[in-house]
């Protein structure tokens, strides 16, 4: 004890004097510390490494309330778009299968699905990336900590293992890119003892069986008379957002065969295109999502049974139902990871209703030295790519190798719902505000994907919308597409608006036939026209 004790001091002194040696000499152990490694956090390391700079990152996860814990790469590879996305994979294979039918396939019948089977295979394929990047930093000689991390000063980092054990680290410069974790609702009594998040169903072994999703832009905190202007608030942050875990989750679960339920007080997808958003849950309620629309549960109960009995009230008629569920998935939206930091101990800089760190167009927070973007940054987009290419554009001005700021705008992005819903640029709505309702063009098509011809699926919600400014060559505003692969087809849309790309472009451009995407360069009926913009022929 005595000699553990000895130990604690000699270790406390050892860290002390290379702080003081530190601020007496300018010189530290590192260029760059980055506290969190996930999408930007190793993107920002790594590239720091590539460009000479000696760089160490901590990571550390703190399992979820229900015990998930998973490896190195944050948010997007261990909970986010990688097992979300090979879900969607799992149940559009579904979807498939019913269409080969039609296509000669002979399936015996009846086909079903295995849970487990598919969670070990995509829990085996996060594992092999957790291990991936502990390789590439080691190649890169990044030096990797599993350390919670925290601020000591501007120019120093504490990092503390899951044993307690702590190693001050210095630093130039340091960056935080910590991400966020799922909420759950605080008023809602059995809501965390019963319920999980997303941080859960991807790690789940056994099949959550009956579902209820609960989000989809539901915010269940607040005090009903704060609740407009903080939506408000939101929304200026949401239109950035990327993903709907509920709609996403929802969808893949309706697809495997789950009997799931969503449960939304307002609107879908917030902040989107909202005619789009709702050909996206039309399509899913067609094909079996079950919709609890402006509804808010009250209470979760865990019967004798085993089963989850949740009272919801309807909000226009005040009425109460009840139903019991296997799982309770919420998907209440995102706190930042900012809390055990040490941010105010340093004036480093929040809004205070969201808890995100106020950040410059350099990434640069309000306390010299340290640099903030991805999730925890306040009006950043809750986006992998974006957090990557801010990363290491943020390593290059650290190194001094170059002045170019990330551009936050015209992002691309899909929600990877049965019927994915890929868009860039303004929404209709956003067109409108910002032009008015003369100063915009919209062109617009329903389509129909040939390969949904055969396997006699309806298309009736496979549409798309080009939002153009009225005059001139009518700039592209935006870009909105619901279909197969909407994301593959998005991502080339997305370099033409960046370079500038008119209506008259794309009537220049000749298709590839036959495709879905093609159908965006052939769209001519103009929303105000009022024709008919179902395509016709081949
Ligand atoms: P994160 O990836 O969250 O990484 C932060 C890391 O820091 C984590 O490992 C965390 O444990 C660690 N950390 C936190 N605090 C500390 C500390 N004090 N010390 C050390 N380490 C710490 N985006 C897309 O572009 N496409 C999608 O399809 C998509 N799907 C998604 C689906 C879901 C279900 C979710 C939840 C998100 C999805 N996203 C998607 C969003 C995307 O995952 C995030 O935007 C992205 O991961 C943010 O990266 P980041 O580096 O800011 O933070």
């Amino acid at each position: 004890m005595a000699a553990f004790s000895r130990a604690k001091h000699r270790w406390k002194r050892d860290n002390l004097f290379r702080v003081l040696t530190r601020n007496l000499t300018g010189k530290y152990d590192y260029d760059l510390v980055v506290i969190g490694g996930g999408s930007g956090g190793l993107a920002c390391s790594k590239e720091a490494a590539l460009v000479g700079q000696k760089v160490a990152v901590l990571d550390y996860v703190e399992p979820s309330v229900k015990g998930t814990k998973w490896g190195l790469g944050g948010t997007c590879v261990n909970v986010g778009c990688i097992p979300k996305k090979l879900m969607h994979q799992a149940a559009l294979l579904g979807t498939a299968v019913k269409d080969a039918k039609k296509y000669g396939w002979q399936i015996p019948e009846p086909i079903f699905h295995d849970w487990a089977t598919m969670a070990e295979a995509v829990q085996n394929h996060v594992r092999s990336l957790n291990w991936g990047h502990r390789v590439q930093l080691q190649d890169k000689k990044v030096k990797y900590l599993n350390m919670r991390g925290s601020l000591v000063d501007e120019h120093t980092v504490k990092g503390v293992t899951k044993a307690g054990k702590e190693t001050i680290l210095t630093a130039k410069n340091i960056v935080i890119a910590t991400g966020g974790r799922p909420k759950y609702p605080t008023n809602i009594p059995g809501a965390m003892e019963h319920g999980i998040t997303s941080d859960d169903i991807f790690w789940l072994r056994k099949s959550p069986g009956k579902t209820l999703v609960v989000g989809a832009s539901c915010i269940l905190d607040l005090p009903e008379n704060k609740e407009i202007i903080i939506w408000l608030q939101y929304q200026k942050i949401i239109v950035l957002n990327s993903s709907d875990v509920a709609l996403e989750c929802a969808g893949f679960l309706t697809g495997i065969g789950l009997d799931t339920t969503v449960m939304v007080r307002s609107i879908a997808l917030r902040g989107f295109d909202q005619q789009m958003a709702v050909l996206v849950t039309d399509y899913m309620e067609a094909y079996g999502t079950k919709f609890a629309w402006k509804c808010i549960p009250k209470k979760v109960e865990k019967l004798t049974s085993g089963a989850l009995q949740v009272t919801w009230m309807e909000i226009n008629t005040s009425k109460e139902y009840q139903d019991t569920y296997d799982c309770i998935l919420w998907a209440v939206g995102r706190a930042p990871e900012t809390k055990l930091l040490g941010l105010d101990k340093l004036g480093v800089q929040i809004n205070k209703e969201t808890g995100k760190i106020i950040v410059r167009p350099d990434e640069s927070t309000s306390v010299p030295n340290i640099y903030a973007f991805g999730d925890i940054a306040e009006g950043r987009p809750e986006l992998t790519p974006t957090a990557i290419k801010a990363g290491k554009l943020l390593a290059h001005r650290l190194a001094g190798r170059s002045s170019e700021l990330m551009n936050y705008h015209s992002v691309a992005t899909t929600v990877f719902t049965p019927l994915e819903y890929g868009c860039v640029g303004l929404s209709e709505e956003e067109a409108e505000k910002r032009h008015g309702k003369d100063g915009i063009e919209v062109y617009h098509a329903f389509y129909k994907p040939l390969e949904f011809t055969v396997a006699e699926r309806d298309a009736g919600q496979c549409y798309l919308k080009v939002v153009c400014e009225r005059e001139g060559d009518q700039k592209i505003l935006g870009l909105h597409f619901t279909g197969p692969n909407a994301g593959e087809v998005m991502q080339g849309f997305a370099l033409s608006l960046k370079c500038g790309a008119t209506y008259s472009h794309l009537l220049q451009t000749v298709g590839i036939h036959p495709t879905c995407a093609e159908e965006v360069i052939k769209v001519n009926i103009t929303k105000r026209s009022g024709l008919d913009a179902t395509v016709t022929g081949c």
